[in-house]
C-alpha cells in the first residue's frame, strides 16, 4: 500500500443514488483512498434531532421516520444486488422506529446520541453497496469499535490515544484488502453507549482516523469547490483560497465557516497532515490545500459568520477592585458544560458569548444557569446576534485596521469587538437581521477584486 488518503463525504454528498455514485468514482478514481467516512444523507440528521425529543406528537414522529425511509429507500431502490442489503437497511428502520416509540420519560441525551447515530449508520451500510457494485472492494465498518469517548453525550470527547491503538488492532490490517467505510460523528463510551461528536462532526471524525491510521492525506468532499473568501452563499463575490495555512483555516473553523468542523484541524495538525477541501460533484474543478506553511499570508484572509449567538452579560459592583468574581461565575458555567467563546470586561461587567445553534445537541443558557448566576449578579440574556469575524495575518500589528473593517459598516451597531487576543482575527457581534449584509460590505471592502 502505497498511501492512505482518508476520504470524507458530507451529506449532500451523499443524500441520493447519484451523490453517492460520483463519491464512489472518486474513491476509485484514487487507488490511495483507503478509509471513507461518511455524514448521515442530507436532511436525515435534522429529522434525527427532532425524532429523539420528547415532546414530539406521534403523527409527526411517523411522518418523520416516513420521510427517512424515503431518503434510504429511494437509494436502495437503485442498487442491483439489493436483497440482503434491503433487509438489513429495514432492519436498522426497525430498531429506529422502535427507539422512536418509548415513554416520554425515556428520551434524555443519551437516548437521543443513539437516534442520531441511525444516519450515519445507514448512509455508511448503503455506500459500501454503491463501491462493490462499481468494483471497489469495500466493507463496513463500525466506527463505535475504535471511537471511544466520555459520556458527555451530545458532545462526547475522544480517547485519542485510545483511538490510535484500537485502530492499529482492528483497521489498520483490513486496509490492504479493502476500503473501508465507516461512519462519522458517532462513537461510544465506556458503557458501551452510543455517542455523538456534536453537530458537522464528521469532518473530526475523518481528521481523528487519518491520524489515527497514520494517513498521508486528508480529503473532505463536500458541495462547495474549496474553502472561499466567506460563505459563498452571503455572497456571489466569495472567492475560493487555493491554498491556505492550518492556523488561518483553524480560526475560520472556529468562528463558524460551517465547511468544517471547528475541531477538524486538530489532529491534521498534531500529526501534519494536509488536508484537501473540494466538491463531490465537481472534483475536476479542485479546491483548497490546508497545510502547515502557504506560500503567502495575507493580512485578510477571510470572513466568517457565526449566527444564533447568545450574549450574556454579569454586572456586580462587587466586581470593582474584587477577586474571585470571575472565577465563580466561570465555576457555574463549567458545573452546566458551557463554553464560552468572546469575553469582554469593563470595571463591573463581563459580556459573554456561547454558541446556541437551533439542532444543536450541546448544552444551552437555560434558566436554571441563569438563576444560579443571579445569586452572585445581575444577569441580561440577548438573542439574535451574529458573530463576525476578520481572519488573516498579523492584525494585532496592521496600521488602521480599525478603519479598514468598521468605516463601511458605520451604519450597523456594533456590539462586543474583541481583538487583541489573537493576531489572527478581529471579531464582532451584529444583529441576526443585519448580519448577512455586513459581511456583503465587508468582504466588498477588505477582498475587492
Ligand atoms: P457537508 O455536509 O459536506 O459537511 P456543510 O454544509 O457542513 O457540508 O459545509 C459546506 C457549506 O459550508 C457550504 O455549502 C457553504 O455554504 C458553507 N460555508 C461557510 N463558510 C464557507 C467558506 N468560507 N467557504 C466555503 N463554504 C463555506
Ligand atoms: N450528520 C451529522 C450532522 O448533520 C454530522 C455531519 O454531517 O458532519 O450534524
Ligand atoms: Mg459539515
Amino acid at each position: 500500500m502505497a498511501n492512505i488518503t482518508v476520504a470524507k463525504f458530507g451529506g449532500t454528498s451523499v443524500a441520493n443514488h447519484e451523490a453517492m455514485s460520483r463519491c464512489a468514482n472518486i474513491i476509485k478514481n484514487d487507488l490511495n483512498n483507503r478509509v471513507v467516512v461518511v455524514s448521515a444523507s442530507a436532511g436525515v440528521t435534522n429529522h434525527l434531532v427532532r425524532l429523539g425529543q420528547a415532546d414530539v406528537p406521534a403523527a409527526e414522529r411517523s411522518q418523520i421516520l416516513k420521510s427517512i425511509h424515503d431518503i434510504q429507500s429511494a437509494i436502495v431502490d437503485k442498487l442491483q444486488d439489493s436483497d440482503e442489503l434491503k433487509r438489513t437497511v429495514a432492519q436498522t428502520l426497525d430498531q429506529l422506529a422502535t427507539l422512536a416509540d418509548v415513554q416520554a420519560s425515556q428520551f434524555n441525551a443519551k437516548h437521543a446520541d443513539e437516534i442520531l447515530s441511525f444516519g450515519e449508520q445507514l448512509s455508511s451500510l448503503l455506500f459500501t453497496q454503491v463501491l462493490n457494485e462499481i468494483g471497489v472492494s469495500a466493507r463496513c465498518f463500525d466506527v463505535r469499535q475504535v471511537m471511544k469517548t466520555n459520556s458527555l453525550y451530545g458532545q462526547a470527547v475522544v480517547d485519542t490515544e485510545g483511538l490510535k491503538t484500537h485502530a492499529l488492532e482492528q483497521l489498520k490490517s483490513l486496509l490492504a484488502d479493502s476500503v473501508i467505510v465507516t461512519q462519522g460523528f458517532i462513537g461510544q463510551d465506556g458503557l458501551g453507549h452510543t455517542t455523538t461528536l456534536g453537530r458537522g462532526g464528521s469532518d473530526y471524525s475523518a481528521a481523528l482516523l487519518a491520524e489515527a491510521v497514520d494517513a498521508d492525506n486528508l480529503s473532505i468532499w463536500t458541495d462547495v469547490v474549496g474553502i472561499f473568501t466567506t460563505d459563498p452563499r452571503i455572497t456571489d463575490q466569495a472567492r475560493a483560497i487555493p491554498e491556505i495555512s492550518f492556523g488561518e483555516a483553524a480560526e475560520m473553523a472556529t468562528f463558524g465557516a460551517k465547511i468544517l468542523h471547528p475541531a477538524t484541524l486538530i489532529p491534521a495538525m498534531r500529526q501534519n497532515i494536509p488536508v484537501f477541501v473540494g466538491s463531490s460533484k465537481e472534483p475536476e474543478k479542485g479546491g483548497t490545500f490546508i497545510q502547515q506553511s502557504v506560500a503567502s499570508n495575507p493580512t485578510y484572509r477571510s470572513i466568517a459568520l457565526r449566527r444564533e449567538q447568545t450574549l450574556v452579560t454579569v454586572k456586580s459592583p462587587a466586581m470593582l477592585h474584587a477577586s474571585g468574581f470571575l472565577a465563580k461565575v466561570f465555576a457555574i458555567l463549567a458545573k452546566h458544560e458551557l463554553s464560552v467563546d468572546l469575553i469582554t470586561t469593563s470595571e463591573i461587567s463581563v459580556a459573554l458569548t456561547f454558541d446556541n445553534p437551533t439542532g444543536s445537541t450541546q448544552s444551552v443558557i437555560n434558566s436554571n444557569v441563569v438563576a444560579e448566576l443571579e445569586q452572585l449578579c445581575e444577569v441580561t440574556v440577548e438573542h439574535g446576534l451574529s458573530l463576525v469575524a476578520v481572519i488573516g495575518n498579523n492584525l494585532h500589528r496592521t496600521k488602521g485596521l480599525g478603519s479598514s473593517v468598521f468605516d463601511k459598516i458605520n451604519d450597523f451597531n456594533i456590539r462586543m469587538i474583541c481583538h487583541g487576543a489573537s493576531s489572527n482575527n478581529l471579531c464582532f457581534l451584529v444583529p441576526e437581521q443585519d448580519a448577512n449584509t455586513v459581511v456583503e460590505q465587508l468582504h466588498d471592502t477588505l477582498f475587492a477584486a
